[in-house]
C-alpha cells in the first residue's frame, strides 16, 4: 500500500456517519494519507454508506461508476451500514475492492496497508452480535459545530429498522472521556456540539470502559450514570457555549432531563424526539416502547417550562397495516401537537425486519400521498413557529461558510437565519432580532 497516499471520502446517510467519516479521514491521515475532495484524482475512495437510505444498493453502484470512469486503478473500500448488512451484495459490485463491516471500519488503515488489489474484492466483517468495541468520533463542521457521537447501538425491536443489525448492540463512552472530547474541541474552536448517537436517550456507559469514577467526576456509581448524568456534566464545563441533543426517544425523555435544559444557558432548548405514528395500534405493530399519550404529555412538559423550545419529530408514513383511519388519527394528533417541524419518511420494506409479516402492505402512490400531505403540514407548522418568534431578540451562532456573500446560523430554539455575510460574526454568538 505504499503507493496509496492521497484517500477521498464520500458519506450517506445521518449525522452519525458524517461523525465517523470525519474520524476515518483523522485516522487515515495520521497514517499518512493526504485528504482529497471526492470529485479529485485520490489513490483510495471510501464510501461510507448507509441502509436507511432507500436506494443505498443504486447510490453505492453510481457512486463506484463514477470513481471508476475517473480512476480505474484507484482501490474502492465500502464500509457502513449497509456494508455490514450485505457485504456480499457489495463485494459483487464490479470495481469494489475492500468491504469493512461494522467491527472493522476503524482498523481502515490496518486493511489498506495489508491489501493488495485482486480480481475480486475482500470481505472484512463478523457477525454484528460480536461488536461490542465502542469508538467515539466527532466531526467539525466549519469549527463552529461539531458532532459528537457518545453512544452506538441499539437494544430495541423496532419492526421496521435494520440498525440493530447494522450497528449491533447499544454502547456508550465513558462520560470522563466525553468530557475530554468536548474539552478539546472547544480549544479548537468549536463553539456547539450536537451530542449523537443511534439512541442517544439510552447512553450508560460499559462497566468495563476504562474511565468513569473519580477523576473530578460528580460522585456516583458507573451504573448510575446515564443520559441526564452525562449532560448535568457536560453543562459545567465553561469553555463550550452550546450543546444540542441530536434526536432523543420519547420514553427516555425525563422530567429531569427536560428541566435541566430548561435551566440550562449551554443546552439549548431544541429536542427532537421520534414519533413514527399518532396512532396506539401502529405503535404497538411497530414495537415502539410508549403510546401516543406519552408523547403529547413529553411535548406539554416541554411547552410548560420552555415555551420557545423547538420540538421536530420523526414520522414514518405507509406503514404495513396503516389504514385511512390511523392516518387521519396520524395527521389530527399531529396537528394538535404544539411542535415546530416534522421529518417524514415514506415507510419502505427492509430485508430482515418483522414488519415484513405485517399485512396489508400500502399501495406505493398512497404512502407517496401521506408523505405529502405530512410535508405540507410541517412546512405550516415551521412558518408558526417562526412567526410566532418575530420581534424577539435570540441568540445566534453565525457558521463560517458563507456562500454568495451570505452567511447562516441557527439561534437557540433552532431558528434558521440569513444575512449578508460580516467577518466578525463568524464563529460569533449574537445577539438577533427576529
Ligand atoms: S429505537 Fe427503534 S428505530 Fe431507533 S435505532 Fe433502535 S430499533 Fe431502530
Amino acid at each position: 500500500m505504499a503507493e496509496a497516499q492521497t484517500v477521498a471520502f464520500h458519506t450517506l446517510g445521518c449525522k452519525l456517519n458524517y461523525s465517523e467519516t470525519s474520524s476515518l479521514s483523522r485516522i487515515l491521515e495520521n497514517e499518512g494519507f493526504r485528504k482529497k475532495e471526492f470529485e479529485d484524482m485520490a489513490d483510495v475512495y471510501v464510501i461510507n454508506t448507509c441502509s436507511v437510505t432507500d436506494n443505498a444498493d443504486k447510490e453505492c453502484r453510481q457512486l463506484v461508476r463514477r470513481i471508476q470512469r475517473r480512476a480505474p486503478e484507484s482501490l474502492i473500500v465500502i464500509t457502513g451500514c449497509y456494508a455490514q448488512l450485505k457485504p456480499a451484495e457489495i463485494a459483487g459490485i464490479p470495481g469494489v475492492d475492500l468491504v469493512l463491516g461494522a467491527g472493522e471500519k476503524f482498523n481502515i488503515a490496518h486493511h489498506l496497508r495489508q491489501f493488495v488489489k485482486g480480481d475480486s474484492a475482500k470481505i472484512c466483517s463478523c457477525d454484528i452480535e460480536d461488536v461490542h468495541e465502542f469508538n467515539p468520533t466527532f466531526s467539525i463542521n466549519d469549527r463552529t459545530r461539531a458532532f459528537l457521537k457518545v453512544q452506538d447501538g441499539c437494544d430495541y425491536n423496532c419492526s421496521f429498522c435494520t440498525i440493530p443489525m447494522a450497528r449491533g448492540k447499544s454502547r456508550s463512552d465513558s462520560v470522563s472521556n466525553v468530557i475530554k472530547n468536548v474539552e478539546y474541541l472547544a480549544a479548537g474552536g468549536v463553539r456547539e456540539i450536537v451530542l449523537t448517537g443511534v439512541n442517544l436517550g439510552d447512553f450508560r456507559p460499559s462497566p468495563a470502559l476504562p474511565g468513569g469514577e473519580g477523576a473530578g467526576l460528580s460522585p456516583i456509581k458507573k451504573s448510575d450514570q446515564n443520559f441526564y448524568y452525562l449532560l448535568q456534566e457536560l453543562d459545567k464545563i465553561k469553555q463550550m457555549q452550546r450543546y444540542r441533543i441530536s434526536s432523543i426517544e420519547p420514553n427516555l425523555l425525563t422530567n429531569d432531563i427536560i428541566e435541566l435544559v430548561a435551566n440550562s444557558d449551554r443546552i439549548m432548548p431544541h429536542f427532537h424526539i421520534p414519533l413514527q405514528s399518532g396512532s396506539n395500534r401502529i405503535l404497538g405493530l411497530m414495537r415502539r416502547r410508549y403510546k401516543k399519550e406519552l408523547y403529547a404529555d413529553r411535548i406539554k412538559r416541554i411547552k410548560t417550562l420552555m415555551p420557545h423550545c423547538a420540538i421536530g419529530a420523526d414520522v414514518i408514513v405507509g406503514f404495513p397495516g396503516e389504514t385511512d383511519a390511523d392516518f387521519n388519527e396520524t395527521f389530527e394528533f399531529l396537528h394538535a401537537l404544539d411542535i415546530s417541524y416534522l421529518h417524514v419518511f415514506t415507510y419502505s420494506e427492509r430485508d430482515h425486519t418483522k414488519a415484513l409479516e405485517i399485512k396489508p402492505v400500502i399501495p406505493v402512490h398512497t404512502r407517496q400521498a401521506r408523505n405529502k400531505t405530512l410535508r405540507n403540514l410541517s412546512f405550516m407548522k415551521m412558518q408558526y413557529f417562526t412567526e410566532l418568534h418575530a420581534g424577539q431578540i435570540r441568540k445566534v451562532l453565525f457558521e463560517r461558510h458563507s456562500k454568495n456573500d451570505m452567511m447562516e446560523g441557527y439561534t437557540d430554539n433552532y431558528i434558521k437565519i440569513t444575512t449578508p455575510a460580516r467577518k466578525e460574526w463568524v464563529n460569533e454568538i449574537v445577539d438577533w432580532k427576529l
